[in-house]
C-alpha cells in the first residue's frame, strides 16, 4: 500500500505547479467496490486512534480542508465523521466574515475554533480564505494580504508549539471539467439544487487566479508543524481513502497511549467488589 503522506505531501519550501498534477488519479485502486475494504479499515483505525487522543488529552488536531467550490469539502467532512466519535470532534466552516468579524484581525474568528486538547477540529475553509478569494477578487490591497502568509506560519506554529496540535491541511484538488460536471450534476438533481448559485459559475470565471493563489499557498505555507496535501479529487471514493490514510498515519506516529489510571483500583476492587459480593 503506497504511503499517500509522502506522496502528496508538498515538501516544506517546494514550489508547486498543479497543471502538472493528476486531479484523476486513484493510484492502484481500481474502483470504489475494490477500495472498500481499505477505506472500511481507514475509518476503523481513525475511530480508534480518536478515542486514544481523546483519553490521553496530550495533542490535539486540526484538518483544515480548502478546495474550489464543488471539490468535496462537504463530503470529506461527512466521511471522515463516520470515523469519529462527534464528542471529540468540532467542525468549523467559515463564510464571508460579519461586520464585526471584519473589525478585528483575519485570525481573530479562527482561533476560538482551534482544537482543545483531546479534540479534533475539522475546517470548512479556513483563515487561508484571507490569501485565496480575498487575493484574487482584491477585497483588500496586496500590500495587506501579502503579510497574511508570515501571520498563519506564526499562527499555526503557536497552536502546534505550543497546544500540541497536529495540524494537516488537505487541498482538494478536482479539474474544471470535472468542477462543470458537478455543478450540472447539481442543477439536474432536486436534491442537490439548494447547493448551486450563480456566484458558483462566476467564481469558475477566476479559476485560474485561484489556481496561482493556490500554488502560492502550498509554496509558502506548507510547513514541518502545518504540511499541506495535495489530494487528488476527482474521484470522491479515492479523495476519502487518501484523506483518511494521511489522517491515520499521522495520528499513529504520535505513538499515543491509554493512559494510567489516577485511582487506586486494588484499593476500589478490595473496598467495592467485596461489598458487592
Ligand atoms: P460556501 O463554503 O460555499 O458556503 O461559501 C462560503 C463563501 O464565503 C465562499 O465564497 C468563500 O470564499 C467566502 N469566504 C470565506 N472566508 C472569506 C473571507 N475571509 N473573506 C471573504 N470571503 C470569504
Ligand atoms: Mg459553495
Amino acid at each position: 500500500m503506497p504511503d499517500y503522506a509522502e506522496e502528496m505531501l508538498v515538501k516544506p519550501g517546494a514550489r508547486v505547479k498543479l497543471k502538472e498534477f493528476d486531479a484523476g488519479f486513484h493510484g492502484k485502486h481500481e474502483s470504489h467496490e475494490k477500495a472498500l475494504p481499505v477505506i472500511q479499515a481507514h475509518m476503523q483505525k481513525m475511530d480508534q486512534l480518536q478515542y486514544l487522543l481523546y483519553a490521553e488529552k496530550k495533542h490535539s488536531l486540526l484538518i483544515v480542508l480548502q478546495g474550489l467550490d464543488a471539490a468535496g469539502k462537504d463530503g470529506v467532512i461527512r466521511h471522515l465523521m463516520t470515523g469519529m466519535n462527534p464528542e471529540g470532534c468540532r467542525v468549523a466552516g467559515f463564510k464571508q466574515p460579519t461586520p464585526i468579524e471584519s473589525e478585528h484581525d483575519f485570525l481573530w474568528r479562527i482561533h476560538p475554533h482551534v482544537p482543545a486538547t483531546g479534540m479534533v477540529a475539522i475546517f470548512n475553509r479556513s483563515h487561508y480564505e484571507d490569501v485565496l478569494v480575498v487575493r484574487v477578487h482584491d477585497l483588500v490591497p496586496e500590500k495587506e494580504w501579502s503579510r497574511h502568509y508570515d501571520l498563519i506560519n506564526d499562527f499555526e506554529r503557536l497552536l502546534a508549539v505550543e497546544n500540541n496540535t497536529t495540524i494537516l491541511k488537505f487541498f482538494l484538488n478536482i479539474s474544471k471539467e470535472e468542477q462543470l460536471e458537478r455543478f450540472k450534476c447539481r442543477l439536474d438533481d432536486p436534491t442537490r439544487q439548494w447547493k448551486i448559485s450563480e456566484s458558483d459559475y462566476q467564481e469558475r470565471g477566476y479559476w485560474d487566479q485561484y489556481m496561482k493563489a493556490f500554488e502560492d499557498v502550498l509554496h509558502k505555507t506548507s510547513t514541518e508543524l502545518a504540511p499541506w496535501f495535495v489530494i487528488p479529487s476527482n474521484h470522491k471514493w479515492f479523495r476519502d481513502l487518501a484523506v483518511s490514510q494521511i489522517i491515520t498515519s499521522r495520528m499513529e506516529a504520535l505513538q499515543m497511549k491509554s493512559p494510567k489510571p489516577t485511582v487506586d483500583l486494588a484499593d476500589i476492587r478490595r473496598k467495592y467488589l467485596k461489598a458487592a459480593a
